[in-house]
């Protein structure tokens, strides 16, 4: 299959295809063998400022906003035909250079595409308002675009994380620079040819490729940049809100989590597990919103672990080309660093019930499914996010102590609660701190759903309607109608 990829990729700029400025590529990995399937041209500076320069003339052009929202929205529906007629070539780039299976990668295609059908169908949608001000007057707000957005990717999840950003920013006409994860960038590069194939403004979305640290630290810093929408760590977070402080312009922040599900004495514990191996093990626990954390009421601790260690060691481990329930860790540092927070976790006292361990015997860097029981709420494991397919299972005897061990992290994206009691649910909802809850099923909620964070988590939403709110910021007219006013400064 790997042949069938093309091996070299060049980036999206400008309306056109290029390779790097200095003539440098990245070499991208198949994570599920170690071997390089393919190179993609590394952006450096010169093809940032490029990307940058492009993007703000396609702004300056007002193309985007000067027409109909509808008919950006249209344009939209055309950029998710395209998406899903290359559904099948996105779902092999995503299983050959993440890891995902080609179900998973299809997955992905298909929701990408739905993200402009969304948010295409919303861009004639987000309104201004009118304010009263007596009969001498009209005012009125512009929900208006930002500018240039800047977009970082991480590597889990590239192609949806791009194709959520990249609709808001043009159902809201702003333009858009993203940088792909060097990690896993090729899938991203369809969202560039769909948006070609589909007749985007020149210009107005840019596709590069280039490390955190050189192209997307300088993308960051750069004074054509109105806009930040950033999805990654929370140290790669933190340093890019400096960048940004320096020259005021806002960020939407999607950084990490160590997000706990509380089961409580009455949930249904067949659902319980089969919500739980999707929250930790899909695409091998590297997930942003993981159910990293189970909460379990004492009265049923052993019973549920004895049932979710039966359902770890019923996973099949392997390429995802092959269909494998569990798929590799996305790179050699990544298996050793969350194999770390495994041996770490046994040195402080946990149990692994199941796990714990890189398999060194298959090629590629796959991680044994790993249950700790035995864990306390201090415990680095407790805290801190893994990434990979490892959950902590901590007890509990009162609901006041579940919900401090729930909210007893510094990271605050999702949380969850398994009860059949409908107050039971609602008194933990409303107290968990979290930017979702789930209740009986971990990822309910959809494309639909805002998403984020609190806390260290990050800020602002992407997902809903609510996303769209990132993207504009509220501009006032205020007309005098009738003759005479001198105007009232101040205020
Ligand atoms: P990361 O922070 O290392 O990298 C993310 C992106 O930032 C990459 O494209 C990288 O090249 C870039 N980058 C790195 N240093 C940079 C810098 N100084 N300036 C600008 N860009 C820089 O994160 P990762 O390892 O790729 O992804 C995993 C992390 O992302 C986890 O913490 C995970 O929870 C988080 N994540 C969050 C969400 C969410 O929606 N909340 C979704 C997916 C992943």
């Amino acid at each position: 299959m790997a042949q069938e990829l093309k091996r070299r990729w060049q980036n999206y700029i400008d309306g056109g295809w290029r390779d790097g400025a200095d003539g440098d590529w990245i070499a991208v990995e198949n994570p599920a063998t170690g071997e390089t399937i393919a190179e993609i041209a590394r952006a450096g500076r010169a093809d940032v400022d490029a990307a940058l320069a492009a993007a703000r003339r396609a702004f300056d052009s007002r193309e985007l906003q000067d027409v109909r929202p509808v008919e950006r929205g249209q344009l939209m529906f055309r950029i998710a035909r395209e998406i899903e007629a290359m559904a099948d070539e996105i779902a092999l780039a995503e299983c050959l250079d993440n890891g995902k299976s080609l179900a998973g990668g299809r997955n992905e295609a298909l929701a990408a595409a739905r993200y402009f059908t969304y948010y295409g169908g919303l861009a004639d949608k987000v309104e201004g308002r009118m304010i009263p001000l007596g009969g001498n007057y009209v005012d009125y707000t512009i929900p208006a675009p930002f500018g240039v957005s800047a977009q970082i990717v991480p590597w889990n999840f590239p192609l949806q994380i791009a194709a959520r950003s990249i609709a808001c920013a043009l159902a809201t006409a702003n333009t858009v620079v993203v940088k792909t994860p060097e990690l896993s960038p090729l899938a991203c590069t369809f969202l560039a040819t769909a948006c070609e194939r589909a007749g985007v403004p020149k210009g107005a979305v840019n596709v590069i490729c280039g490390y955190g640290h050189d192209a997307g630290a300088y993308l960051v810093a750069h004074e054509e940049v109105d806009h930040i929408v950033f999805t990654g760590s929370v140290p790669t977070g933190r340093s890019i809100l400096k960048a940004a402080a320096e020259r005021i312009i806002p960020c939407v922040m999607e950084l990490g989590g160590k997000s706990a599900g509380i089961v409580f004495p009455d949930a249904d514990l067949e659902q319980t597990v089969a919500s739980t191996a999707a929250g930790i093990f899909s695409n091998a626990g590297q997930v942003c919103s993981a159910q990293s954390r189970l909460v379990v009421h004492r009265s049923v601790l052993d019973r549920l672990a004895e049932m979710l260690v039966a359902r770890a060691e019923s996973l099949s481990i392997g390429p995802g080309i092959d269909g494998h329930d569990l798929t590799p860790l996305i790179s050699a540092p990544q298996a050793a660093k969350v194999e770390g927070f495994c041996l770490g976790a046994e040195q402080q006292g946990a149990e692994a019930a199941t796990g714990g361990r890189r398999i060194e015997s298959m090629p590629g860097h796959f991680m044994q499914p790993s249950i700790y029981v035995g864990v306390s709420p201090e415990m680095t494991i407790a805290r801190e996010e893994v990434f990979g397919p490892v959950l902590a299972v901590i007890p509990f005897d009162e609901p006041e102590e579940a919900l401090a061990i729930a909210n007893g992290t510094d990271y605050g994206l999702c949380a969850g609660v398994y009860t059949r009691d409908l107050q039971t649910a609602h008194w933990a909802a409303n107290r968990l701190v979290a930017g979702q809850v789930f209740v009986n099923e971990w990822f309910a909620g959809g494309i639909e759903t805002p998403f984020g964070g609190t806390k260290r988590s990050g800020y602002g939403r992407e997902k809903g309607q609510e996303a769209l709110l990132n993207y504009v910021q509220s501009k006032n007219v205020g007309i005098r109608i009738a003759a005479g006013g001198g105007g009232r400064p101040g205020g």
